[in-house]
């Protein structure tokens, strides 16, 4: 597994990747293997200091992807817009199918105990902020920094936890770069490899 895959709008999982995935159940949610265990290791360390997370949502199927994808799509044409109005609509917060993190099982969204949702505010809880200060320890990123928002094509998302492996978790934290830096900055054939590889 490439634990640095970028998937993004223009980089589908690759079937290869998804395929093969290799899933464990960690706190009540899929994730692939290695992931599952660190998310695990960082779960426990976080609860032993008081702090309890929950972990919402992991590996989606791409099929659940799908579904998601056009039922939003529809209420979207429902509600009176042409098919192109609803797709552009709905890209602006719905990663179409095989293009969310979560498809490929390298992607938790973490909120607090009582929630049963995303929660925009989540940095201002203490499960936010130990995570923002210890996941780069466990191998996890906050994938969708404030500011970065031209590089990742995705709004803030303070819940949502990328595994990239611990040394360049703690490289992307130390640096303030968000992953599509890091891939550009830190890998020299990275264009070249993932454009030929998608197309
Ligand atoms: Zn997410």
């Amino acid at each position: 597994m490439d634990y640095l895959i970028l998937i993004d709008a223009l980089h589908p999982v690759p079937w290869e990747v998804y395929t093969s995935l290799e899933l464990k159940e960690v706190s009540g949610i899929l994730l692939e293997v290695q992931a599952a265990e660190h998310l695990g290791a960082m779960l426990e360390k976080a609860r032993d200091e008081g702090i309890e997370i929950k972990a919402l949502s992991g590996f989606r199927s791409i099929s659940y992807q799908q579904g998601l994808w056009e039922r939003a799509v529809a209420r979207a044409e429902a509600g009176g817009m042409t098919q192109p109005e609803a797709v552009a609509l709905v890209s602006e917060t719905l990663a179409k199918p095989r293009h969310s993190e979560h498809n490929c099982g390298l992607a938790a969204d973490l909120c607090t105990p009582a929630a049963d949702d995303t929660e925009e505010n989540f940095c201002t809880t203490s499960q936010g902020k130990w995570l923002a200060g210890n996941a780069a320890e466990y191998g996890f990123i906050l994938r969708y920094p404030r500011m970065k928002e031209h590089l990742t094509g995705i709004a803030y998302e303070p819940w949502h936890y990328r595994y990239v492996g611990s040394e360049a978790a703690e490289l992307i934290k130390s640096s303030g770069l968000c992953l599509e830096e890091f891939l550009h900055f830190y890998s020299d054939d990275f264009y070249t490899a993932r454009w030929t590889d998608t197309r």
